[in-house]
């Protein structure tokens, strides 16, 4: 026995050269010895369990020489003859796959992911209409994601092809069915959160037609005539207008506080915080007050936590997703293989665009590492040689202007260098993010990151408005690169939102290339150990409670409010690795949190998300912009983070812990969460560049777009995200395509009102499939996005298939309605760009149907091994397993 598994657990070793990922997850953390109960797979148990299950099957399985009776598929006559073994298995999906095959007529085999050369997308509907009517390239529900509540009686019938062969082994099926019931139960734990704190698409009022830009967007470059223009012409239609200042001045120029429309103030609500750490804000209805919004109360969110996580840890679960998205991983490359010369030509034949001109937002970015260091250097030089004797520091009780912190550093303008500076991280911080912190410090000294890298300090935030500024302008010189810098409100006192607001106003911090998010430092143990706050009670309320304080009333803080409608959402950040100990069964509410130790990040989480969820009821109440969670989530430590950051937020940076987690990755991947992905700051700090899970997401179709995260710590040159896609493209060898596709995943991602995605992306760009597509913008041929929709379609519709299946079991009718009338329905609803009735709660629309051909059950007979596994486990199994 010990034999076997030690030839079993070499043969997982032989398939790491296939699997990055296996690989990566070896060294980079401590692996238990059996991946069991935990949310990490491994791939050699489960090659082991698998060798088991066939045993186990077949000798419960005599070999089949024909079809089961229940089978009601045509085989084609390109069917070759299976041996034993396989038909037990594969018979049913083997034979299905050729009679998709034959109908389409392309030959057994290849699964043939080709379009006519000549696509054109009057011709591509038809192609559509016409292959709706094979169910397994069909959306299950109506609305593509196959939610029950979604679907009205006449729909519900679920194909009839499904019920057919999914009763080949009872025992399967049920293991199967309660896999895809859990799948399909987390996607709605996560839809109730999202739905609730209205961070679903156009959820938020910033994103109606009628919502105001000030100050506005530069005009589109082109007419609407289409006259042919040259280049020439197109260059010089930039930011620039005769009335701007030039240069760095010119930012903001358009802005003008006393312009801002300040909202009166809105008697009757009321917010107070409750005794569970939970801002409610009530209305007077028929006499008496209640909440505007039910928020999840800290129990239900650690329910439904605990409820995601065991899901993940299930062996079954784990193999499952595993195998899907190695599946997807898969047809993403046949998909490549046959349409990778199409896609080019399509692209070749896209006039005017190119990768340099779609537009791309950096969605991960640190404020106060926007800049690069030569740039920062040069402005350190420039300041010191200009205004050697302004005052910019008090410090050990005196003024000191800037010479005198220069010669109390023993330094002079000539002696400063990049190596002097010294703020470069990629040598001496990885797993240390202690040291990385400390790279915020110019030399190594924490009193030029106060003068040069602070908003609020003795000049009132000067130095950085001004460097902020020339980062602005080369933003708007570059014109297609934008920004969301993050910058910190702390929560240490109640007029932080004040400075930080006057600061951007007073400055005139406003440019059409960017956007804000607060995020918020995890730093409550410092302030405890320092006095500055008793409990975490008085941090939320010192971050929250000047926000009600203006969304009720803008005319308390004008400056916050005008400030506010250029903020898209919050962040959570620190160091994830630090390690959490969980010392309550039962967590104290906030006011009760008076320890010294921190609270998990999970914690952290839940507050930001109950309180946002109050103000954007609030605020969206008042037809103001609301904010999303965007959290730094799987960088390290510990993947209950991913499981939170699942459950409550509207997308997430880094994830790449999430290629230790198969079953969250796949529900990634099925609710399309955003992922902004730092390569190079991982591999700064946590995960080797050739280990980056990157473009494994990427083939699979995980919605992830590329981000800097730190320029200052992580870049070399002054364009920092160029660079960012440039050492990704040549690592992975991307295509024009594959970075054009991220770009455009960065602009859906990003928090840019939809009229401003709309011009850059074109109209209906949240639609699906090719139907949202507009080449002449994005530069993404439709192909690509077809088959990226197609895939998602089918992952959907699997699961819907089989968690319906189980609900069906008492109910065994399959419903009266025939798959072509279920199909022309289909195709009428995706063909009308405008029919919107069956959005999901998060607002997705009907997936539309596409003439790509990838089977979808390639992953069953692995999968299926595993609903033996159980069995085979509790009886049979006794020695240990092979780690
Ligand atoms: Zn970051």
């Amino acid at each position: 026995m010990s034999n076997m598994m030690r030839v079993l657990s070499d043969e997982g070793d032989e398939f790491q050269h296939i699997r990055p990922e296996e690989q990566a997850s070896d060294d980079d953390l401590p692996q238990s010895p059996s991946s069991a109960g935990t949310p990490f797979f491994s791939y050699a148990e489960d090659r082991a369990f698998t060798d088991l299950d066939a045993k186990y099957w077949a000798q419960a399985h005599p070999p089949a020489s024909s079809p089961p009776a229940s089978m009601s598929f045509r085989r084609s006559s390109a069917t070759p003859s299976l041996t034993p073994s396989q038909s037990a298995l594969s018979d049913s999906f083997r034979s299905l796959h050729l009679d998709n095959h034959s109908r389409n007529s392309t030959t057994e085999g290849s699964f043939l992911l080709e379009r006519n050369a000549e696509r054109s997308p009057v011709r591509t509907k038809t192609q559509s209409a016409s292959s709706v009517d094979d169910p397994y390239l069909k959306p299950a529900g109506p609305s593509g994601l196959g939610l029950p509540e979604q679907r009205d009686s006449a729909n519900s019938s679920r194909p009839q092809g499904a019920a057919e062969y999914i009763t080949h082994d009872e025992d399967m099926d049920i293991e199967l069915q309660m896999i895809c019931k859990s799948v399909q139960k987390c996607l709605e734990i996560r839809h109730k959160y999202i739905s609730r704190s209205n961070q679903g698409p156009r959820d938020n009022p910033r994103d109606q037609p009628d919502w105001k830009i000030y100050p506005a967007p530069p005009a589109p470059s082109w007419t609407a005539s289409k006259e042919p223009r040259t280049n020439k012409e197109e260059d010089s239609v930039s930011q620039m207008s005769p009335s701007r200042p030039e240069g760095a001045d010119g930012v903001g120029w358009d802005f003008n506080f006393e312009a801002c429309h300040i909202p009166e103030i809105k008697d009757d609500i009321e917010f107070s915080l409750d005794n569970t750490g939970v801002y409610q804000v009530s209305k007077n209805i028929d006499g008496h007050r209640s909440n505007i919004v039910q928020v999840p109360s800290i129990r239900e969110y650690y329910m439904d936590l605990e409820e995601i996580s065991n899901t993940s840890s299930d062996g079954p679960s784990k193999s499952f997703a595993f195998r899907r998205l190695q599946y997807l991983e898969a047809s993403w490359n046949l998909y490549i293989l046959t349409n990778e010369y199409q896609e080019l030509a399509d692209t070749k034949r896209n006039p005017h665009r190119d990768f340099y001109n779609v537009r791309k937002v950096d969605t991960h970015v640190h404020h106060s590492a926007c800049m690069n260091q030569k740039h920062l250097l040069r402005f350190i030089k420039s300041k010191m040689k200009k205004c050697p004797d302004e005052v910019v520091i008090f410090r050990d009780g005196k003024l000191l202007t800037l010479q005198q912190v220069f010669e109390s550093l023993n330094l002079t303008a000539y002696d400063l260098s990049i190596d002097t500076l010294d703020m470069h991280a990629h040598r001496d911080t990885f797993h240390r993010f202690d040291k990385f912190n400390l790279k915020y410090n110019p030399i190594g000294e924490s009193r030029l990151r106060e003068i040069f890298l602070k908003t609020d300090n003795y000049i009132k935030g000067k130095y950085l408005a001004e460097l902020t500024r020339e980062v602005f302008y080369d933003l708007e010189q570059s014109k297609y690169q934008m920004a969301e810098y993050r910058i910190s409100i702390y929560g240490k006192s109640l007029n932080e939102w004040d400075r930080l607001a006057e600061w951007v106003v007073d400055y005139k911090l406003f440019s059409s290339n960017v956007r804000w998010l607060i995020q918020f430092p995890r730093l409550y143990e410092v302030y405890k150990a320092t006095g500055i706050v008793n409990n975490f009670e008085q941090i939320i309320k010192n971050i929250f409670q000047p926000l009600f304080e203006v969304s009720k009333d803008p005319s308390s803080h004008p400056k916050l409010h005008v400030f506010l409608q250029r903020v898209i959402g919050f962040d959570s950040v620190d160091d994830e690795s630090k390690p959490e100990r969980r010392l309550y069964r039962k967590f104290p509410y906030p006011s009760e949190w008076t320890t010294a130790q921190n609270p998990p990040y999970s914690y952290y989480l839940y507050y930001l998300y109950a309180n946002m969820t109050s103000l954007n009821a609030l605020r969206k109440g008042r037809g103001f912009n609301t904010l999303v969670l965007r959290p730094h989530s799987g960088e390290a430590g510990d993947t209950e983070h991913l499981v939170s950051a699942f459950l409550i937020a509207h997308s997430i940076s880094h994830g790449i812990l999430l290629r230790k987690v198969p079953f969250l990755q796949y529900l990634f991947y099925l609710d399309k969460v955003g992922i902004a992905m730092s390569p190079l700051s991982n591999n700064a700090l946590f995960l080797a560049y050739d280990k980056n899970p990157f473009f494994s997401y990427f083939k699979r179709g995980l919605n992830i777009s590329l981000s800097t995260d730190d320029p200052l710590q992580f870049a070399y040159t002054k364009e920092a995200l160029i660079e960012e896609y440039s050492v990704a493209a040549q690592i992975y060898r991307l295509s024009s395509v594959d970075m054009c596709e991220l770009a455009k995943n960065s602009v859906l991602q990003s928090g840019f009102e939809a009229a401003v995605k709309e011009h850059w992306l074109g109209q209906g760009f949240d639609l699906p499939g090719s139907l949202g597509t507009h080449v002449e913008k994005s530069n993404v041929p439709a192909v690509r996005v077809d088959y990226r929709q197609m895939a998602h379609d089918q992952e959907l519709s699997l699961v819907y298939k089989y968690s319906e299946a189980s609900k069906d079991q008492s109910q065994p009718s399959v419903g009266s309605k025939s798959i072509s009338s279920v199909s022309t329905e289909l195709s009428n609803n995706s063909s009308s760009p405008e029919h919107t009735s069956h959005l999901d709660p998060i607002g997705r629309r009907p997936s539309m149907t596409s003439n790509f051909q990838i089977p979808e059950t390639h992953g069953f007979p692995g999968l299926k091994h595993q609903a033996v596994s159980r069995r085979a486990t509790s009886t049979a199994l006794t020695e240990p397993s092979p780690h």
